[in-house]
């Protein structure tokens, strides 16, 4: 925009102004003035409507719109920003204005939805990028607030799910790749598209090689020159790009693996509530993590469980320890409470937007140390064994920052007194400030006789001496006059001009040192930051698995068996996140039994209301907790790792992707279909509800058979349904067996007794559901005289067929067409006029099609 609108005059700041908004056109840009950052022309409106802050106009014509907020408060308004998807431009005064010439000023960083991380915890930055590797796609995970970046190659359906789940705030894929039609389940993310070279795997290799010091990317397990080497280095480039380079807390490239992890798709992890979306969730059932570093691993954890068995181990020793010493488990999470978050911290400094407080924050971490690490005993070894040593640094840190430190630097106030001799004296040398006035001024009433004279200091003005109206004829020839007010005169005097300076460079001073000391400890501390990282993480982890051990002991948990082996025994197991927010009735346990060669499919069947989806749901969420190394709500389970969990739940529109209800349903159990292996476990409840009874019904019979017998692997499968005749498919497949919810008739109604029993539903309760849930008596007398009716016309074989229908007859009309086609071709055939060869050719081709 370097165009200025009709009336504006150029002025030189004006210049200045536009000048950089035409490097940054779409970011707003912040443009420092003093104690403020004003928004001008577009920008100004654009914030002031978001930030809800008050649109006011410049010069004197008020034709340039303008908003401003203030420097010491800009941490939120740039939460706010990003979060409605803005990027912002900071312009700062470069040097100090001196009031004559106007003051440089330069972008120093872009504040980005994907990039920037906020001072008080909350999410923060997220970047992503995609870029297609053959039939794959690489994907690179950039966490601004922990320096971690993650990359691997993917099919597309697992890249998009592990993308979403780690809800970036901007996603980067080059400009010939189509999120939309390639995975568009990433569309709502905020899209970055960058030339295609910007992704290349070869100079993305060079490039981070470069960047780290190292010779190839192998020693961190990356392959060099491979897609994912090209998306990793996009996104550092695309974070170094908007940091001006202070991106070095990010030191290193951590490889992704397909099937590292047991999969868990954006759907499974909605349909199973593993996060919190402002209900009840896994997440918050577990979740007693101490520390924001623990709760952000804890949220890891979840969705992305452990396949290495080696590994769950490792993780269940460590809450077993802690379950059974409760004495260190307290004192451990005591601790852990006052641990801050220091990868943040390190992240925040290294990208040049620290405060004193993030290295407070460091310091207060490093020093509960000596009290946490003697606690680690035993398995927990395994996280903090290989810890270095931070005495030094704590010692460092503890000795010259304040024990209160100021949120802004420039305020001064971060050295203890006693750390450094040269910061001391200028103190010294400033604090004599009013002792050395009150002499003076005592000194100069005796000199000159006037009682009626006092000292002060203005900002504008200085020192001074105020003498009233009264006194003035015996003011001495050495007073300077300064001021003149209603009813005094205000002088300086030479002696006092001498005080003046040294005061004011020794505040200068004050502030020039400790600003080097502060930058000097800052650059110790960054030193360490693979380090502190390294500290940040074992936190985390002891965090997380305190509180899966505070999490067991609260609730009962178990430590279940998990082994390499096909089957998922649970002994009386409940739902760990239904059994928290039932308050009237205790949880009924259930147990489960399904053997990878034996009996893995249960078809579930009962009215509902039963209890059919909550065990559907508890079987996956055992495994899930499982699997991360948590305990399980339950007597006794073993587990054989799952590598992945398919869920179709419920009905569920899509209707923001244009897709019905059913389509969402056959496209999530088309993908089930095609990718079951023999360790998923499959939860399906209500397959075919979306559709008229008779389709619905097929095809979930047809799916049932398909998993049974035909899909090429033998997952496990929970399949709940209130279609009765699939149970006659258990006599066909010994793999498979029936279960139902157990519900009591009496005169009063019935009553679900939230049992899971061995064997079939007899009947559906429809009616008696419909009215527990309060539907007119008029409709409910109505419906059970139709159900009456329906049923006898069914014996008497005057209403729909079902089983005729259901055995194929119906079945048979898709193909009625087609076959309508065929005799129609045969019809117009004139045999006569046909050669053997034309003959042989048309039988080929009708046989084809039949
Ligand atoms: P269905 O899938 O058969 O319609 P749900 O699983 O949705 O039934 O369960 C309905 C309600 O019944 C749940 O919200 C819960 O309050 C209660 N419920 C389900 N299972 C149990 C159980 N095992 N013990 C106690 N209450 C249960």
């Amino acid at each position: 925009m370097t165009q200025l609108p009709p009336g504006v005059k150029m002025t030189p700041m004006l210049s200045q102004y536009t000048e950089w908004k035409a490097l940054y056109p779409d970011c707003i840009l912040f443009f420092r003035m003093g104690d403020f950052y004003e928004m001008f022309f577009d920008d100004a409106r654009k914030a002031s409507e978001i930030l809800d802050i008050t649109l006011t106009a410049r010069d004197p014509s008020k034709s340039i719109p303008m908003a401003g907020v203030p420097w010491h408060a800009v941490n939120a308004y740039l939460g706010r920003l990003v979060r409605a998807g803005c990027k912002v431009a900071i312009c700062e005064q470069i040097g100090e204005p001196d009031g004559k010439t106007l003051v440089d000023r330069q972008v120093v960083r872009i504040v980005t939805p994907g990039t920037f991380v906020p001072e008080d915890a909350g999410t923060g930055g997220r970047l992503a990028a995609v870029a297609r590797a053959g039939k794959d796609i690489a994907a690179a995970l950039l966490s601004a607030e922990t320096g971690r970046l993650e990359a691997g190659i993917f099919p597309p359906g697992e890249a998009a799910s592990l993308v979403a789940s780690f809800a970036p705030g901007e996603l980067l894929f080059p400009a010939n790749f189509c999120v939309s039609g390639t995975l568009p389940m990433l569309s709502g993310f905020f899209p970055i598209s960058r030339p295609e070279e910007f992704f290349s795997p070869v100079s993305g290799t060079r490039w981070l090689a470069d960047q780290w010091g190292v010779a190839s990317l192998a020693s961190f397990g990356v392959e060099d020159n491979s897609p994912s080497a090209g998306c990793a280095a996009a996104a550092l480039k695309y974070f170094s790009e908007t940091q001006f380079g202070a991106v070095n807390h990010v030191r290193r490239i951590y490889p992704l693996r397909p099937r590292e992890y047991l999969h868990l798709d954006v759907t499974t992890q909605r349909n199973l509530e593993l996060l919190d979306e402002g209900g009840p969730s896994l997440w918050g059932t577990l979740n007693r993590c101490r520390s924001p570093m623990g709760r952000r691993t804890l949220r890891e954890w979840i969705l992305r469980p452990l396949l290495d068995e080696a590994a769950v181990r490792k993780r269940q020793d460590g809450v077993e320890y802690l379950l059974a010493c409760s004495g260190e488990r307290r004192r451990l999470r005591d601790l852990l409470s006052e641990c801050r978050d220091v990868e943040r911290a390190t992240s925040r400094l290294s990208m040049g937007t620290g405060t004193p407080r993030d290295l407070g924050a460091v310091r207060d971490t490093l020093r509960l140390l000596p009290s946490l690490l003697p606690l680690c005993t035993g398995p927990l070894e395994e996280w903090t064994s290989g810890l270095p040593d931070f005495s030094g640094l704590a010692a460092e840190l503890c000795s010259a920052l304040e024990e209160d430190l100021p949120r802004m630097r420039a305020n001064g106030g971060i050295i203890r007194p006693g750390y450094d001799r040269e910061l001391d004296e200028w103190r010294d040398a400033g604090s004599g400030a009013s002792a050395w006035m009150d002499a003076y001024l005592e000194k100069i009433r005796t000199d000159t006789g006037i009682s009626k004279i006092r000292a002060g200091y203005n900002k504008v003005f200085g020192y001074y001496l105020e003498v009233s109206k009264g006194s003035l004829g015996s003011v001495p020839d050495f007073f300077i006059r300064k001021q003149t007010l209603v009813n005094a005169e205000r002088f300086i005097t030479e002696e006092m001009k001498v005080f003046e300076e040294r005061m004011e460079s020794a505040t200068a001073e004050i502030s020039r040192r400790e600003g080097e000391l502060y930058d000097r400890l800052a650059g110790e501390t960054l030193d360490r930051v693979e380090d502190l990282q390294a500290l940040g993480e074992a936190l985390a982890v002891l965090d997380v698995l305190a509180s899966l051990a505070e999490t067991a002991r609260e609730k009962g948990y178990v430590r279940p068996v998990v082994n390499s082996g096909f089957g998922l025994m649970v002994k009386n197991g409940r739902h760990p996140v239904v059994e928290d927010v039932l308050t009237d009735s205790p949880f009924v346990p259930n147990s489960l039994k399904l053997e990878g060669d034996g009996k893995r499919i249960a078809l579930i069947t009962g009215p509902n209301m039963a209890g059919k989806s909550t065990y559907l749901r508890s079987a996956a969420l055992l495994v899930i907790l499982a699997q991360m190394g948590s305990f399980v709500p339950a007597e006794a389970a073993e587990i054989g790792l799952c590598d992945r969990i398919f869920t179709r739940i419920g009905a569920r529109d899509d209707l923001a992707r244009g897709s019905s209800t059913f389509m969402v349903e056959m496209v999530e159990t088309a993908n089930i279909l095609h990718n079951v292996t023999d360790r998923s476990l499959v939860i399906l409840d209500e397959v075919g509800r979306g559709t008229s009874t008779y389709d619905g019904m097929s095809i979930a019979w047809a799916v049932l058979e398909y998993l049974a017998d035909g899909c090429g692997a033998s997952p496990k499968v929970l399949f709940a349904t209130h279609y009765h005749e699939l149970t006659c498919l258990e006599e066909r497949f010994p793999c498979m067996e029936n279960l139902s919810m157990a519900v009591k008739e009496s005169e009063g109604g019935i009553f679900f007794l939230h049992q899971v029993v061995k064997g079939s539903a007899d009947r559906s309760y429809g009616i008696e559901v419909a009215r527990l849930a309060g539907l007119p008596r008029p409709v409910l007398r109505r419906a059970f005289d139709l159900l009456q009716r329906f049923e006898r016309e069914e014996r008497t074989g005057n209403f729909p067929k079902k089983k005729r229908e259901f055995t194929g007859a119906r079945q048979m009309d898709l193909f009625e067409a087609e076959r309508h086609g065929i005799v129609e071709e045969l019809a117009a055939i004139e045999p006569d006029g046909l050669t053997p060869f034309r003959a042989l050719e048309l039988l080929y081709k009708l046989s084809e099609k039949s």
